[in-house]
């Protein structure tokens, strides 16, 4: 496939010169010759009638003799390459050119009419069958006293037009030639511009179609060719970048997968085969439940971001007041703060604050914000929950006094799985799932979340959410 390309090209260019070679002998060829026999015969006349106005003329009102008159006609003769005849009405030769006639000799020109094929200026063949070789010949009256004493007749041989053609022929097979060479450079230019370009995208193609997604190359121009591999380059770059995300991602899940299933395993053969008392049985049967809670927790987080990642997630947005839903959300993690000692602060800016977005959704991010503060904070400190509104955003903070997040793992955090080496410790249900769902959901609504977090300290949450106009109408 990727030969015939360059093989049309080259097809195309032969046709060109083919073409160019065959208007060139035909068309060109016959234009020309028929030109020159024009431009001849047009010449041939205008002498003709000016030697019957002028020596022929002068020859019959026997101004000057026969034998001067055919002196200068020979002298014209000889220099234009011509054969000058005078002649009577009759056909008998008076002068010519090429041969001296003595006044006495009657040479007759068989068959003469003075009207030549049609009328025309000039006729082609052998002037009555005078010579064997065609010539060009015209004929010009010679008239004194409104009578016609004779004619002049210049004959031209065809060889010689040829001849003329030929050369005006030669520059026009020159013309094509130059024509052909100069083609040549447009060839050389697809060969360059295109065709090489091409080659290497059809290989890159391959490459990346029998999975090699890693295979560089590159087009150095700026035009097209270099656009389409530009492009090509970062399709097949983010193809491969997505390829790694998902084995890593994939190792991750059967990672965090395995653990508890081992736990799992490892307890219940314990308590098959005796190890674990029977009395025991409960305690244990407790961290199995737990276990399988945490994979529940995982396959439902898996779930959900799978549901977000899916390109244009449909959000069901509506307007609803953010500070009655952190309240609700607060409220159902009552126990845990109970159990913790600590205290959910809330900050709410106003009694009602609406925000337009999907609700269910942002209860998600508020919960996973608000259960890694508590998750991550010490016995009976505080979390605080804050809104407040900023050129008609509104915003919201989830702050505690927790462990904090170290500078370098703060951009990190909200990467699938991952986990803080200082939160390990302290929370071994975690999946590092919380928040990437949190990003995608707010990426979804075209909205952001920061962090801001000293490490021993404690760490702030702060996502923006589009204000409702439904806080004009109740202000009014
Ligand atoms: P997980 O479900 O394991 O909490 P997340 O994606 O919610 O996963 O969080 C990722 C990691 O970010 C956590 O494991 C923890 O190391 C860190 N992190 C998140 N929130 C806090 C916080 N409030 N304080 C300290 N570290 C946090």
């Amino acid at each position: 496939m990727r030969r015939t390309l360059y093989l049309k090209f080259i097809v195309g260019y032969l046709l060109f010169g083919l073409f160019g070679f065959l208007i060139v002998a035909s068309f060109v060829s016959n234009m020309t010759s028929d030109q020159v026999r024009r431009e001849a015969g047009e010449n041939l006349y205008r002498q003709a009638t000016q030697i019957a106005n002028t020596y022929a003329a002068d020859l019959y009102n026997t101004e000057i003799s026969l034998d001067s008159a055919g002196r200068q006609l020979r002298a014209i003769a000889s220099y234009t390459g011509t054969e000058i005849w005078i002649l009577n009405p009759s056909g008998r030769l008076v002068v010519s050119t090429a041969r001296n006639i003595s006044p006495d000799e009657e040479v007759f020109i068989e068959n003469f009419s003075p009207n030549l094929s049609g009328g025309a200026l000039y006729q082609e063949g052998t002037f009555f069958g005078a010579f064997d070789e065609p010539h060009l010949s015209v004929l010009a009256p010679i008239s004194s006293n409104f009578r016609i004493r004779g004619y002049v007749a210049i004959h031209l041989p065809m060889s010689q037009i040829r001849t003329r053609s030929d050369r005006y022929m030669n520059i026009s097979w020159l013309l094509l030639l130059i024509l052909l060479l100069l083609s040549l450079i447009i060839l050389i230019f697809f060969t360059e511009l295109v065709y090489i370009p091409l080659k290497k995208i059809i290989r890159a193609t391959e490459q990346y179609a029998s999975g090699n997604m890693h295979y560089q190359f590159s087009v150095d121009s700026s035009d097209e060719m270099g656009y389409l591999a530009a492009t090509l380059g970062y399709m097949a770059n983010e193809i491969a970048g997505a390829e790694d995300d998902q084995k890593k991602f994939i190792a991750n899940v059967s990672h965090d997968f395995r653990s508890p299933l081992t736990s799992i395993r490892g307890f219940l053969t314990a308590m098959l085969d005796g190890t674990i008392p029977a009395e025991m049985h409960e305690k244990y049967l407790q961290i199995v439940l737990n276990e399988t809670d945490r994979l529940t927790k995982l396959t439902n987080s898996l779930l959900t971001l799978n549901n977000l990642n899916t390109r244009g997630t449909l959000l069901a947005r509506t307007d609803f007041d953010i500070n009655g839903t952190i309240r609700s959300v607060g409220a159902s993690f009552e126990q845990t703060c109970r159990a913790k000692g600590i205290t959910l602060e809330l900050v709410l800016l106003g009694e009602q604050l609406y925000v337009n977005a999907d609700k269910e959704r942002i209860e998600q991010v508020l919960y996973n914000l608000i259960d890694n503060a508590l998750k991550f904070s010490p016995r009976g400190s505080t979390v605080r929950i804050e809104t407040t509104e900023r050129h008609s955003k509104i915003f919201v903070s989830v702050r505690d006094n927790g462990i904090g997040i170290p500078k370098n793992d703060q951009k990190l955090i909200f990467d699938r799985f991952y986990k803080t080496d200082l939160s390990r410790g302290k929370d071994k249900k975690g999946t590092g799932l919380g928040l990437s769902i949190v990003r995608e959901i707010l990426r979804a609504h075209d909205e952001n979340i920061n962090v801001i977090s000293t490490e021993g300290v404690g760490s702030e949450f702060i996502f923006s959410l589009r204000r409702s106009d439904l806080n004009d109408e109740l202000d009014d």
